[in-house]
């Protein structure tokens, strides 16, 4: 039976829990136990699928294409182990499936109700699924206070009374420091876990982010009143990179307070080898390349999350600095504003994904703008239809090529998916049905073509990529592309949807449909983005 971690936040949002469970749970993978990590999210909608990335960031998609929130991008990161859709849940997903059952008859004759009904399905979904972990962490999303968290906190409460001495409770905080008194504050965190308590949860550790050193009289005092001993309030201090964060709470003790609150006296040390490598690597490049990412949601970075953690990760296999320099793709599409200028000290262009008509004209101008000069450039899902609708417009002969998310245009080179394949199964979507859920999600298989330039960067001629798109290149302009020096390099295995084309006597022009950066880690770089950034330092060394 598999121990219990549950994390909770405190005091305001952002202060990283997926971070620090993330972190966490590869510290415990680094002395050998196997992990699994999950997110209850308190929000309404049944999954994050249908919020804009301005609501909720990027929406991570698993292999069995589940549309997640993007802690569990942070949880592969840093643990190498896939998420599921089991491993996700939210209030909506919670009461769809108790209403379902409702409406079956399955209570029949009961007053359905939050306690026990929501609570039930909440622990329910929470223990069930697992294989044989040592550890499952489980993160509630939101802060604690929030009226929507309370029946997910109440199903933990049971669950840390049911399974005892098998569940613990962490509890991340902050610890401010105020200026005109020069002094860090505890009394945030005081009141916090007086409201963790007031329903019945007492936690065992408390992560303390702060932006200073926190006092061993300041760590006596929370302990004190929180009731929690001294050694298990941990100083969660910043660090310059994300993959120093294992190392950083090792040092502070943080998986030691774990094990010890679970009574594991015998666990082994930890091998950190990995992570030191990765810090020092990230810390101490040899140079550095500015890549221009191309988009349209870059006022907000959670947008991008997986994208610019794969790059950072191309960056180490380099063993190079990464800077990303942000671009709103509208701004190509001012006839004044000259790409040449904008674009000046960059060394690489990536479009990446993206939904809707706005700003799609400026993506189109980025990628004609790469391929005429020569400039690495990498096409993710809505980037490689935005660069072969700029193949068609400009070298093939179709000035009025675009694809039908934008309307009727002449031709439309990107289409409605309607069918797509999963091994023998065939999946239909009608044209007029829900959007919630009705793309192409999830693990596909692809078949890389002889001699492209692909099949040498992955090194094998089978890969499986994660997809989450509606609209594809229609295979029927693959022969009127192949003969203007495009290649259609990667296929589906029945051959009929297009999903990676690169351009021959290019350095580094790669379109995929699938979306590469969501199986990137920090210690197996992804091909394609390790393969990018090298072209990307082969172009700063000639300029
Ligand atoms: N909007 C495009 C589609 O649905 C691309 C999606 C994406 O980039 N993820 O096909």
């Amino acid at each position: 039976m598999a121990r219990f971690i549950f994390i909770t936040g405190g005091v305001v949002s952002s202060l990283g829990k997926g971070l620090a469970g993330a972190a966490l749970a590869s510290l415990l993978q680094a002395r050998g136990y196997k992990v699994r990590l999950r997110k209850l999210d308190p929000y309404i909608n049944v999954d994050p699928g249908t919020m804009n990335p301005y609501e909720h960031g990027e929406c991570y998609v698993t292999d069995d294409g589940a549309e997640t929130d993007l802690d569990l991008g942070h949880y592969e990161r840093f643990t190498g182990v896939p998420s599921k859709q089991t491993d996700n849940v939210t209030t909506g997903r919670i009461y769809q499936t108790v209403i379902r059952k409702e409406r079956r008859g399955d209570y029949l004759g009961g007053t359905v109700q939050v306690i026990p009904h929501i609570t039930n399905a909440i622990k329910e979904f929470a223990t069930s699924n697992l294989e044989d972990e040592d550890f499952v962490l489980v993160e509630i999303g939101g802060t604690v206070g929030d009226i929507e968290g309370l029946p997910f906190l109440e199903a933990i409460r049971q669950l840390g009374y049911e399974l005892k001495n098998d569940a613990i409770f962490i509890h991340l905080t902050l610890v401010p420091y105020i200026a005109a008194a020069g002094e860090l504050k505890t009394k945030p965190t005081q009141h916090s876990v007086k409201e963790l308590r007031s329903i019945g949860i007492q936690p065992d550790i408390l992560l303390c982010r702060s932006e200073q050193p926190i006092p061993a009289g300041q760590r006596r005092k929370i302990g004190l009143f929180c009731n929690v001993p001294e050694e298990a309030v941990i100083q969660a201090l910043d660090v310059r990179s994300i993959y120093e964060v294992p190392l950083s709470y090792h040092e502070e003790g943080f998986d030691e307070q774990v094990l010890k609150a679970f009574g594991i006296e015998d666990a082994p040390e930890p091998d950190l080898s990995k992570w030191q490598e990765i810090v020092e690597r990230v810390l101490q490049p040899e140079g550095e390349v500015n890549i221009a990412v191309v988009g349209k949601y870059i006022e907000l970075q959670d947008a991008y999350k997986s994208l610019s953690e794969s790059l950072i990760h191309g960056g180490i296999a380099n063993k190079v600095k990464v800077n990303i320099k942000w671009f709103e793709s509208e701004t190509f599409e001012d006839d004044e504003v000259n790409p040449a200028h904008e674009l000046e000290n960059v060394h690489a262009i990536l479009v990446p994904g993206g939904f809707g008509e706005r700003g799609a004209e400026g993506k189109i101008k980025a990628a004609q703008y790469a391929r005429e000069n020569m400039i690495p450039y990498f096409g993710i899902c809505y980037g490689m239809q935005m660069a072969v609708i700029e193949g068609c417009r400009n070298l093939a002969g179709m000035p009025n090529a675009g694809t039908s998310e934008f309307g009727c245009y002449d031709p439309n080179v990107v289409g409605l998916m309607t069918e797509w394949t999963r091994g023998n199964e065939t999946e239909i979507r009608s044209e007029d049905g829900d959007l919630g859920g009705t793309m192409r999600l999830g693990a596909y298989p692809c078949d890389l073509v002889e001699d492209s330039q692909v099949r040498e960067i992955y090194g094998t001629d089978h890969i499986d990529e994660r997809h989450r798109h509606r609209f594809e290149v229609n295979i029927a302009y693959k022969d009127v592309l192949e003969k203007v020096g495009y290649k259609f390099s990667g296929l589906s295995p029945h051959g009929d949807l297009p999903e990676i084309v690169e351009l021959i006597d290019h350095p580094w022009f790669i379109g995929v449909q699938f979306h590469p950066e969501l199986k990137s880690k920090p210690f197996d770089p992804h091909p394609l983005f390790k393969s990018f950034i090298e072209a990307a330092v082969s172009k700063s060394r000639l300029v």
